[in-house]
């Protein structure tokens, strides 16, 4: 029997550890700088740095990384040894404060979008001391940001760090129009992260999942999602013996792994852990996703988290569940059950849904990737149109307020802000609308449009900058209001007012939705090169809210465009090497096969009508997959002569998927028709139902 409280967190070097390790004044100027975001001060480095190694050294631990998140891929780690030589020959182990405060790996190889020539390679990394450090596989793991010499953010955490400030200092003034002196308000985020898991021996027959992590050939098995029989269904033996295993490995890193169940599609499931800060939460889904990798490989599976594994069922996102709470505990996104507090609560409501408004491509382009967009728009995610859900009671409360009329909730008169109660807010109704890609779940905003695979730093820095920039404009407002009451409730009414087109209740997935949110001129923006083309038009807001300059902001776009063009150039390449190499081959035997049994009928007299008409039929299918497979490579010699990244990227969405879509629709075509044993790799009914 595992003890897990006794477990818990001991591979972290977490607030419990630092004040039995550390002298009580370091370790009370430490909690200050953690609790105000402030940077550490270099007297106490030293100390913090020798207590963790020695503790790190206990643990088995031999090296230190600074432990960072590039701009592309998941996490980059470079592992220095604690090793210092003394004279005689031997070692001691060592570690100080220079090197916990600040690391300087070899930068040449992260993308910087433009920001930092070669020649000036050197980046350095900077602890966060507001995320613990901790000990994995024989390395101390320091949480760092990534900056170049000149200060440029190079990685998805320094701006998260950014806009943390730049809402927390917006919202405490917020906060004080209520006279409330409120010292930090820190964003709050609990991700719910969706995957699927394959056997191994699949995995490592089919080229696709190996190099782009998705099936890019592969006809629908005869049963996919249709009978709802997996959601929430029981969880097999092999995967709940997984699931049971990431959940320990995760609560030793001080995780908090809280929910898990099967999802939708066969083969999917999610797990979610309890809420926390917003870059804490990204790292510990940073590391989740990690540890979830590697904990499915020992189970002999792949953990799968590309968005789009499998065509024909549904995809993967991480609902990121996103609120802000004072330092004194007050959730800003909790109603609230004095009349007192609607005042408050109703604005921030009213900022939140005006940020996501006037941003509204922001926090599409926050959320686009090559894999997400099998999601976004197609049956199954949210649209790539953005909507605010509110749920019935509150929308009509928002109506009242803008129709400014009798209230028609809980039987009250009217609402009065400040006067009269809310009615109670249902909490995670089980009918709340799935398809919405922003909605209110009682006390906090759920976001569901984030993919699987992604960082969801960008995604909150993003919404962290939108509400931060709106916060900051009510401010402004309101503290030079003579009557705080009047201008307060004329505020939220001008903005609601001004922003209702935002608020969808209804079904998100249907086609007339489209079309009305059209007449509301809602942005809708279907593909990721279309999305990231916004960035331009955010230049002010970044600027103006501290998070990113304009440099930093183009190189953002710069590297998310390229890895766009990347991500289909590997996978349209793929599908021509399995083409030719596998595919077209397979047939040619199974055709083969069938040539052989038709002639030996036919020399013992018997009648090969059977075999000759599959023979035609697959010889005209494989003759169309060549033609098709000749043409896309035809679309992937011609990026060559396209140039920047918006054009590659443009070029990939219009003219290389189309070309892959055709050559695999025949392909599909063609396994639906050959003998399984002639199929080169695994098909979908493996894939989905072989655990
Ligand atoms: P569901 O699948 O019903 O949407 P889950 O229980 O899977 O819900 O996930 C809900 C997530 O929302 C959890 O991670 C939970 O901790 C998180 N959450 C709850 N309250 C807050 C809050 N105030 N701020 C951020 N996240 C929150
Ligand atoms: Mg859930």
């Amino acid at each position: 029997m595992i003890n897990i409280p006794e477990i818990f967190a001991e591979n972290v070097f977490n607030e419990n550890v630092m004040r039995d390790k550390l002298p009580k004044e370091v370790f009370k100027k430490l909690m200050k700088t953690i609790d105000l975001g402030e940077p550490l001060d270099v007297s106490i480095a030293n100390v913090v740095a020798n207590a963790m190694k020695d503790w790190a050294v206990e643990k088995g631990a031999t090296h230190y990384t600074h432990w960072f998140q590039p701009m592309t891929g998941i996490t980059a780690e470079k592992h220095d040894s604690f090793i210092t030589p003394t004279a005689g020959g031997k070692v001691i182990m060592s570690f100080g404060g220079k090197e916990l405060i600040q690391g300087e790996p070899d930068a040449s190889s992260f993308p910087s979008g433009g920001l930092r020539a070669t020649f000036e390679a050197r980046g350095y990394t900077a602890w966060d001391p507001s995320s613990y450090a901790f000990v994995k596989d024989g390395t101390l793991y320091i949480p760092t940001a990534f900056c170049s010499y000149t200060g440029e953010a190079l990685d998805k955490k320094t701006p998260l760090l950014r806009s943390m400030d730049a809402i927390s200092k917006q919202a405490c003034r917020v906060m004080k129009l209520f006279g409330k002196d409120v010292k930090r308000v820190t964003t709050t985020v609990g991700p719910e992260q969706e995957y699927f898991l394959v056997d191994k021996k699949y995995y490592d027959q089919r080229k696709d999942l190996i190099f782009t992590g998705r099936t890019l050939f592969g006809a629908m098995s005869p049963k996919g999602q249709e009978m709802e029989d997996h959601y929430f269904g029981t969880i097999k033996p092999r995967i709940a013996a997984f699931m049971a295993d990431l959940d320990v490995e995760l609560w030793k890193y001080g995780l908090l792994a809280k929910t898990k169940h099967n999802e939708v599609a066969p083969a999917q499931h999610e797990i979610a852990p309890i809420f926390s800060t917003t870059n804490i939460a990204t790292d510990n889904n940073q590391l989740l996703m990690d540890i979830a990798k590697k904990v499915a490989l020992k189970h002999g599976m792949v953990c799968l988290l590309h968005e789009k594994p499998f065509d024909g069922v549904n995809g993967s996102g991480k609902h990121n569940n996103w609120s802000m709470s004072t330092d004194m505990g007050e959730n800003l996104l909790n109603p609230g059950k004095n009349p007192k507090d609607n005042a408050q609560f109703m604005l921030i409501l009213t900022a939140v849904i005006t940020a996501v408004d006037k941003y509204a491509k922001l926090m599409r382009l926050s959320v686009a990737s090559a894999g997400n967009d099998h999601r976004l728009g197609a049956n199954e995610a949210p649209p790539a149109i953005v909507s605010v859900f509110l749920g019935d009671e509150l929308e009509r409360v928002v109506r009242d307020i803008i129709d400014g009329g009798e209230s028609t909730v809980g039987g009250q008169a009217k609402i009065e802000l400040g006067v009269t109660t809310l009615p109670v807010f249902p909490k995670d109704n089980t009918d709340r609308n799935r398809t919405s890609p922003f909605a209110f779940t009682g006390n906090r905003f759920e976001f569901r449009m984030p993919g699987s695979s992604q960082s969801i730093g960008c995604i909150n820095m993003m919404l962290n900058t939108a509400v931060a920039d709106v916060f900051k404009n009510f401010a402004d407002e309101l503290e030079g209001a003579e009557d705080f009451q009047k201008a307060l409730n004329a505020l939220i009414k001008r903005e609601l007012t001004a922003h209702q087109r935002v608020i969808f209740n209804g079904n998100g997935y249907d086609d007339n939705w489209v079309a009305e949110a059209e007449k509301r001129g809602l942005p809708n923006l279907r593909s990721t090169p279309e999305a990231l083309a916004a960035y331009d038009e955010f230049i002010d807001l970044f600027e103006e809210t501290g998070v990113l300059s304009e440099a930093e902001l183009k190189s953002r776009q710069e590297i998310l465009l390229d890895e766009y063009a990347k991500t289909i150039a590997i996978e349209s390449r793929t599908m021509v090497d399995m083409s030719k190499k596998d595919i077209l081959p397979a047939v040619a035997s199974y055709v083969k096969e069938l040539s052989d049994i038709a002639c030996n009928k036919k020399t013992l007299g018997l009648n090969a009508d059977l075999e000759i008409k599959q023979i035609d039929k697959l010889s005209t299918l494989a003759s169309d997959a060549y033609d098709k497979t000749a043409a896309l490579e035809e679309a992937i010699a011609g990026a060559a002569d396209v140039e920047g990244a918006q054009n590659s990227a443009n070029y990939e969405h219009e003219t290389v998927i189309p070309a892959m879509d055709a050559l695999r629709a025949v392909a599909d075509e063609m396994e639906l028709n050959t003998a399984e044993k002639y199929w080169p790799f695994p098909a979908y009914d493996k894939l989905l139902f072989g655990i």
